[in-house]
């Protein structure tokens, strides 16, 4: 299936806990002041790519934890990270999703790639980034409006937002 991008790191160990394949999503339409990734807005740009291609990379490092889907904006392709999500689980690897949506909106979208895209993130920073409240001291994000959520204890929460916990 095909996926544009901008660009993938595979050896991040900033977008989520562990050792971490980060495929930055090309196309976002939040537009947030201060968004460290300008060049991902367009999306007319970047380049297309197989996400059976990311599987492959992320296929030839041994040590890695997981997939983190980062932007751009992932939800606006949601279908083709899906399918990463869906192929990353069963070689074993989490995912990670960063979106400038809150989870709230992604739920109340009606949309059903975004809501299986949601079903098969196991850890969500939600929220745009807001540079009022940019902050440094933050886990795994930039401002204090973003959540970083378990989704998998939310979802048995009925919904009610469960925030990822640390143990370092
Ligand atoms: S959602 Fe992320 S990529 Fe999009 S404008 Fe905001 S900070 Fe930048």
């Amino acid at each position: 299936m095909d996926i544009r991008i901008s660009d993938v790191a595979n050896d991040s160990i900033v977008d989520g806990q562990g050792l971490r394949l980060t495929v930055f999503t090309q196309g976002c339409p939040h537009h947030c002041k201060g968004c460290h990734n300008p060049q991902t807005h367009d999306f007319k740009g970047g380049k297309i790519v197989d996400t059976n291609d990311i599987i492959k990379l992320a296929e030839e490092n041994p040590i890695l934890d997981g997939i983190t889907l980062s932007g751009g904006e992932p939800f606006m392709q949601a279908e083709s990270c899906n399918d990463i999500a869906l192929k990353a689980k069963k070689i074993g690897l989490n995912i990670w999703t960063y979106t400038g949506f809150t989870f709230e909106e992604i739920l109340n979208s009606n949309d059903k790639n975004k809501i299986e895209l949601l079903k098969n993130t196991d850890v969500l920073v939600d929220g745009k980034f807001i540079e009022e409240e940019r902050s440094l001291e933050l886990n795994f994000c930039g401002s204090r409006n973003q959540r970083v959520i378990d989704i998998k204890k939310t979802i048995e929460n009925n919904n009610n937002i469960v925030l990822k916990s640390f143990d370092f």
